[in-house]
């Protein structure tokens, strides 16, 4: 299945590719062993239009459709799951701003965002609640002219830098998901403090961390999705995150699996290369079966969240199916390349650790499958 990119697509796709390769793939390793976020990459990408990508030209963007921004995800993925799930993120809230927020907030925030000068995520997390969305208790006052908000997020990518976050807070905890609104937030202003990264065995790029916020007055034009709208427009948003999640474990696991067949080949035990062995062969040949059954389901949802229709199956399928053969595939790359596996020069420990996340991160593989189960009975 091809998702038919346009001839200017093609172009964009191959800027990233040449990107991926010169300022992500040479610095991936060192930036895991450093434990820090490469704000300096991120603020490239938005040098070369990257962050761009699904920003209308009015703005200054590319305007490109969603299978674009999928395809990006995958092919950096191939070199940096973290890096493209930061990134991706970042761009996800400069299109929220475009589509979503008053004229003068994208007008304020989108040239920053462009320009790499500002940095997005985007907050439901917090310490007690993280499947569960709708418990969660950061709290939005209604006050006048604004909102004063409390509360603390956890686990958010980017949060290590982010200088803009749409953050999810509950507006009347009696209504419960119906009381859900989401903010643009500035954490520049006062009210906001950044908490400490969260060390991980992995997956450091993507630097998650948390906010508090303590008496956080915004203006009322910082509400961009009222309550009621707010917890199903985040289930919409989640579909999409869903979807690339899915495209990026497609990437990165046929990465590894080129890897492991060219390191095979050229690797000699008893008297032939290892990739005469007819087991180790076979052990490949179904890891790439199921990454093209993977980018089936991914591509699939990636057309049905381009088209607006209801993406929530298509897309807990692709999330739940590509995450789960990253897990089980980028294991057996390992073990076929015996103790080399693990060395720092290859990226399977850091693939490995990224497919581990891609099993939580929105939503996690059970919720996947309580999603399918509940269409499949109906409740
Ligand atoms: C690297 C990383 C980046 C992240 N980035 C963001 C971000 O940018 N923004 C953000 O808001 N959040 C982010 N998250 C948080 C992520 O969305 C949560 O980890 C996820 O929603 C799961 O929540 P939890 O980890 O608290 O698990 P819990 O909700 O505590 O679940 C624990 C276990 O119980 C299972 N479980 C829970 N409910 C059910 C159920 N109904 N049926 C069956 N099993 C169930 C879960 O599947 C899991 O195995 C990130 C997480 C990670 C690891």
């Amino acid at each position: 299945m091809d998702l038919q990119l346009e001839t200017r697509e093609i172009d964009f796709l191959n800027r990233v590719q040449e990107f991926s390769k010169s300022r992500v793939a040479p610095h991936a390793q060192s930036w895991e062993d450093s434990r820090k976020m490469p704000i300096e990459t991120l603020q490239a990408a938005a040098g070369t239009g990257i962050v761009g990508l699904e920003i209308p030209e009015e703005y200054g963007g590319f305007g490109g459709r969603f299978r674009l921004k999928a395809r990006v995800a995958e092919e950096i993925a191939r070199d940096c799951f973290a890096f493209s799930f930061s990134l991706i993120n970042n761009m996800g809230l400069a299109g929220k701003i475009a589509r979503e927020a008053p004229k003068e907030l994208a007008e304020r925030y989108l040239p920053e965002m462009l320009a790499g000068e500002a940095i997005g995520c985007t907050a439901l997390s917090e310490p007690a609640a993280g499947s569960d969305f709708a418990a969660i208790s950061t709290n939005a006052r209604k006050v006048d002219g604004g909102w004063v908000l409390n509360g603390e997020k956890a686990w958010i990518t980017n949060a290590a830098a982010a200088d803009l976050i749409f953050l999810y807070a509950q507006t009347n905890p009696e209504l419960g998901w119906r009381g859900v609104a989401g903010f643009l937030i500035d954490a520049r202003e006062e009210g906001v403090e950044r908490l400490l990264p969260t060390e991980m065995m992995g997956g450091h790029a993507i630097g998650v961390g948390g906010f508090k916020l303590q008496d956080h007055f915004i203006a009322d034009n910082r509400l961009i999705s009222s309550p009621g709208d707010g917890f199903k427009a985040a289930m919409k948003g989640v579909n999409a995150a869903r979807t690339y999640v899915a495209t990026m474990c497609c990437g990165m696991t046929e990465a590894a699996i080129e890897l492991t067949a060219e390191y095979a080949s050229n690797r000699a035990a008893f008297g032939t290369t290892i990739s005469a062995f007819q087991g180790l062969r076979w052990d490949l040949a179904d890891a790439q079966t199921d990454v093209e059954a993977a980018r089936l389901l991914a591509y699939r949802a990636v057309l049905s969240v381009e088209a607006e229709t209801n993406a929530e199956i298509h897309a807990a399928h692709a999330k739940k199916f590509s995450a789960r053969i990253a897990d089980t595939h980028l294991t057996k790359c390992m073990q076929i390349m015996g103790a080399a596996g693990l060395k720092r020069q290859y990226p399977l420990g850091r693939h490995i650790a990224c497919a581990r996340i891609a099993n939580y991160v929105d939503g996690t593989t059970e919720i996947q499958n309580e999603r399918i189960a509940r269409n499949l009975f109906g409740s």
